[in-house]
């Protein structure tokens, strides 16, 4: 992914914003889920340091560091949730720029009725091209061999993408920005989807001298097909509305007494210190600070 990423970005040609963040995002979480897997393969000796692994005699591997390590790709440089958001603003963008005057309560009757046109317009030729494509015709992308077939789940997902996108905005209208969960399965299915693409486009530049490797993007495709489907599913099969409520009555104290017997943390300190220029700030910083006065 990473690869094909650079790639584009060597063009010159291409904007990369969004291949740049969904590898950021994919990257990170598949990095963390293997090194899980990693460290369950190895059991006991997975979750203990290379330092108690050595003492007794064996082999330093230090897969619990890994894990901690991985850990903070999925907060910072963008944490999950943020690159969620980000992607999915990038996915509305034109659908905001055609139609956003329509569900924005702010925009004048003027400004809705030149958007209704516009809107009009652009979808007679846009929602047609959801329809078909290469994804739906037997044998289409040959030249991917015995990758073809998930070449063409890619193709046909798309459209099914965008048709939901399209989908959930029409029914959500301006409120879909607080859809993040919604929005985030989406960002997750496009995420898997140029996954996916990366792979089968870099097994057949290799295949002549890494034959193995298209073995390897079939394994990885059949996988992520599966997680794709279940996506799609939970786009509009989830518990979203009920978790809202819940979370909410939460956040009223409602289920406190589920916290009774929990250890809590000492209480004589705030959870997040109100900021000043302090003896942590160094003074590289500071001298970047503007002064005051
Ligand atoms: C080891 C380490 C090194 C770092 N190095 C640097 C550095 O060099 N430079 C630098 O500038 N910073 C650095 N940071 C800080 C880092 O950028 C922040 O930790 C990161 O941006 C997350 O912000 P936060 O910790 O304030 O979490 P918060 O912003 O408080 O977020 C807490 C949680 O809420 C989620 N969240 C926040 N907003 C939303 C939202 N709107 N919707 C849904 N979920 C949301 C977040 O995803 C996260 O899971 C570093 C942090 C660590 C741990």
């Amino acid at each position: 992914m990473l690869d094909l990423c650079c790639m584009i970005a060597d063009d010159e040609t291409n904007d990369i914003r969004i291949e740049a963040a969904l590898v950021k995002l994919y990257a990170s979480e598949m990095a963390w889920k293997v090194g899980d897997e990693l460290v369950q393969i190895r059991g006991g000796r997975g979750y203990e340091t290379a330092d108690s692994l050595e003492a007794r005699g064996e082999r330093p591997a230090e897969v619990e560091q890994i894990l901690r390590d991985l850990r903070i790709n999925r907060i910072f440089e963008g944490s999950t949730e943020i690159m969620h958001l980000l992607i999915a603003r990038e996915a509305v963008d034109t659908h905001l720029e055609v139609a956003g005057d329509i569900i924005d309560p702010e925009a004048s009757r003027r400004a809705k009725a030149e958007a209704v046109a516009r809107a009009v317009g652009f979808y007679a030729g846009w929602l047609p091209t959801l329809a078909v494509g290469a994804g739906f015709v037997p044998g289409a992308y040959a030249e991917f061999g015995p990758l073809a077939e998930h070449v063409r789940f890619v193709e046909r997902s798309s459209r099914r993408l965008a048709a939901s996108i399209f989908a959930g905005m029409a029914r959500w209208q301006g409120g879909m920005e607080r859809r993040q969960a919604f929005l985030g399965r989406a960002v997750d299915i496009g995420a898997e989807l140029f996954a996916m693409t990366a792979c089968c486009v870099r097994a057949k530049a290799e295949t002549a001298s890494d034959p193995a490797g298209v073995e390897l993007a079939d394994g990885f495709c059949e996988q992520a097909r599966v997680r794709v489907d279940a996506l799609f599913s939970s786009l509009w099969r989830n518990s979203d509305a009920s978790d809202r409520r819940l979370a909410r009555k939460v956040l009223e104290g409602r289920y406190a007494k589920l916290e009774d017997g929990i250890r809590h943390v000492r209480d004589d300190l705030p959870w997040v210190a109100p900021w000043r220029l302090g003896p942590a700030t160094t003074p590289d910083v500071r001298r970047r600070l503007p002064r005051r006065g």
